[in-house]
């Protein structure tokens, strides 16, 4: 049985009379733009999130731009997050005209390790960006320790962890502020590209919904030169359909992973690593092997599809070699890069999916 790393079309089957519907419902409204599913699906994740303003916008990567901008950071300002992220994350300081700071991460969570935020700090440093990889929560509480005696704003990647929970609270509701995306492969995934901010903060929650929409208060009434970042309309009336299966999704990918756990306990392998009092919505089920690169080519010879999240540290990667990164400087991150693996992770999988992946992975090692 091939075992595809996702399976978007599974949960289109399940739910397409309710996502026609929805759809077909916008294009008999023609509110294209910022029409009426967008506020009703914001008024929607910002329940979801338990913060009280979600501003949709066209993906995450502009959630987080737009969000360090709301807050005010720009040329001059330093931003600190984590070395083992996806570059969205550092494109989106860049690109407010601040420079960002790199950390290294935890060797257990893979994510940010706040032991080291403490030594990125310098004068210049305006904000922390955590980023809750794979799903998992970064240490919050340590972080915001941090911010709180360092007077920094904290904002939360958190494009990959739709309703994971941190000693009770949401993802997305800790930080200043927090950026979501709906990228289709997300736990939360569009039709295409879409992203949200959220925020407890009444004044950044305006300022979004300027800085999204060309700096217009009312119809050609600009209050600022802003930028065109809309969520669209269509996508988000795919979104209110789908966020009402969220929970019930995270929880079924939270039972793959324990059957993964389970079946791949006696192997050679690192399984994921969970904090305690934390809910991990398993955005990806992350393994890591010294021997990553045979085991990936075996599984797919077996029609089992996999990921590497990601295969190159992030200050290694050919867009920031002039920035004077050296190969040792962030050696967690760096050694997971040659060993990590994403296996097959999405709400629709079965038992019998997973015995299929664990039993080839069983295979794998007893004939090495
Ligand atoms: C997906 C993702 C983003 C950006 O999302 P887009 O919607 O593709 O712009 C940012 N950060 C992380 C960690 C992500 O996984």
């Amino acid at each position: 049985m091939a075992v595809p790393f996702v399976d978007l079309k599974a949960q289109y089957a399940a739910l397409k009379p309710e996502i026609d519907r929805a759809i077909q419902a916008v294009v008999d409204r023609c509110d294209f733009i910022l029409g009426q599913a967008v506020s009703e699906f914001e008024g929607e994740f910002a329940r979801f999130c338990e913060v009280r303003h979600a501003i949709g916008v066209a993906n995450g990567t502009d959630a987080l731009r737009l969000g360090l901008l709301a807050a005010g950071i720009g040329p001059g300002d330093e931003v600190i997050t984590a070395a083992n992220t996806f570059i969205a994350t550092t494109e989106a300081i860049s690109q407010t005209g601040a420079a960002f700071r790199l950390v290294d991460v935890d060797e257990r969570t893979y994510n940010l390790n706040p032991a080291l935020l403490e030594e990125a700090i310098t004068p210049r440093t305006k904000a922390i960006l955590p980023v809750h990889l794979y799903g998992q929560p970064a240490d919050m509480d340590l972080i915001l320790d941090v911010a709180r005696r360092h007077n920094l704003l904290v904002m939360e990647d958190a494009c990959q962890a739709h309703g994971a929970r941190y000693k009770g609270r949401r993802a997305g509701s800790m930080g200043h502020l927090a950026a979501f995306s709906f990228y289709p492969a997300k736990n939360l995934g569009a039709y295409g590209d879409a992203g949200a901010v959220v925020t407890d903060d009444e004044a950044l929650a305006r300022k979004l919904d300027l800085l999204r929409n060309h700096g217009q208060k009312s119809k050609y009434e600009h209050v600022m030169e802003g930028y065109c970042s809309r969520l669209d309309t269509l996508q988000a009336a795919v979104l209110r359909v789908k966020l009402r299966h969220l929970d019930e999704w995270n929880a079924r990918r939270r039972q793959v992973a324990a059957w993964y756990n389970e079946r791949l306990a006696d192997l050679p392998v690192v399984r994921p690593h969970v904090l305690p009092d934390v809910e991990h919505v398993y955005h990806l089920y992350v393994i890591r092997t010294e021997r990553r690169d045979a085991l990936r080519e075996f599984l797919a010879a077996r029609g089992i599809g996999t990921g590497m999240h990601y295969p190159i540290p992030l200050p290694l990667t050919e867009a920031y070699s002039g920035m004077g990164f050296r190969k040792g400087q962030f050696p967690v991150t760096e050694r997971l890069a040659g060993e990590i693996l994403s296996l097959p992770m999405f709400a629709e999988m079965t038992e019998a999916h997973v015995d299929e992946v664990a039993g080839a992975i069983r295979e794998f090692f007893a004939g090495a």
